[in-house]
């Protein structure tokens, strides 16, 4: 049986059931102190009232989600991309939070040309991190699977690593399994990243799966070797957390909410 102090929830879990203090009460109960907060659930807290709360459960945050690298070839809409990065940066400086959550931006509409947006979202990190490093604020680098490549341009988790190397530090890789199970060099790829892998994000596979974006599987549920990703991890030299992000219109967000983080800890004591 795994041990649970390595364990966070991602929001998204239980996303339409609960509102941030209802979350962190929520996970709290489950004996689970850290959590990755969505923005727009911040918002709708308030700021203050969102550290009052963290404080009184002795909750860490462990991400902030999210914030978007924009790979607008067009001045203005690139300018309030930065911008609108930027008060993300702020966000997570104000929360302490372990890390900011950052996706490259897809494909601007109207456009083909997915490599110049790889080379905008790349030239936009490169402006940002010197702000965030003076922020304090670590950016966490997630790649999507290429199911999202017209909504976010960076797919493989080599191509994050790449990044990473060239730009960082201050920038680490977020390593989602939902994204990059997949992939025949995901497991040279982990040991490649080692230390920078800043964050892992778990789910499962299911088959069949009914929606790409909104049927992830409960841990155990699906087919992704779980239990072997967390070993490689390891031995890349991840010591951070595992967190949960279940992302399930047709089935967990239809559930009480206790019952899915109880299964979520139960499940991941038994898999991971
Ligand atoms: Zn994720």
């Amino acid at each position: 049986m795994g041990d649970i102090s390595r364990l966070a929830i991602h929001q998204a879990t239980t996303e339409p059931q609960w509102e941030l203090p209802e979350a962190i009460a929520g996970y709290a109960r489950c004996g689970v102190h850290a959590i990755t907060v969505r923005r727009d659930k911040l918002a709708a807290c308030g700021m203050a009232a969102a550290k009052r709360l963290l404080a009184d459960h002795g909750t860490k945050v462990v991400g902030l989600s999210r914030a978007h690298l924009p790979t607008a070839a067009e001045p203005e809409s690139r300018r309030k991309g930065l911008d609108a990065f930027r008060r993300a940066i702020e966000e997570a400086a104000e929360l302490d939070a372990g890390y900011l959550i950052t996706l490259a931006d897809g494909l601007p509409r109207g456009s083909k040309d997915l490599e110049g947006a790889r080379a905008r979202a790349r030239d936009a990190l490169g402006e940002l991190l010197p702000e965030a490093v003076a922020a304090g604020v670590p950016l966490g680098l997630e790649p999507l699977h290429p199911m999202n490549a017209h909504f976010s341009c960076i797919n493989r988790l080599g191509e994050a690593s790449d990044l990473v190397t060239e730009l960082g530090p201050g920038v680490g890789v977020l390593v989602d399994v939902y994204h990059v199970w997949w992939d025949p060099a995901l497991e040279a790829e982990i040991a490649h990243a080692g230390r920078t892998i800043m964050g892992v994000h778990l789910s499962d596979w299911l088959v069949p799966t009914r929606d790409l974006m909104f049927d992830r599987g409960m841990i155990g549920d699906g087919v992704i070797d779980l239990a072997r990703v967390c070993r490689r991890l390891d031995e890349a030299g991840f010591t951070g957390r595992h967190e949960i992000e279940i992302f399930s219109q047709v089935d967990w967000w239809q559930r009480d909410p206790d019952e899915v983080v109880r299964t979520a800890v139960e499940r991941y004591r038994e898999h991971c």
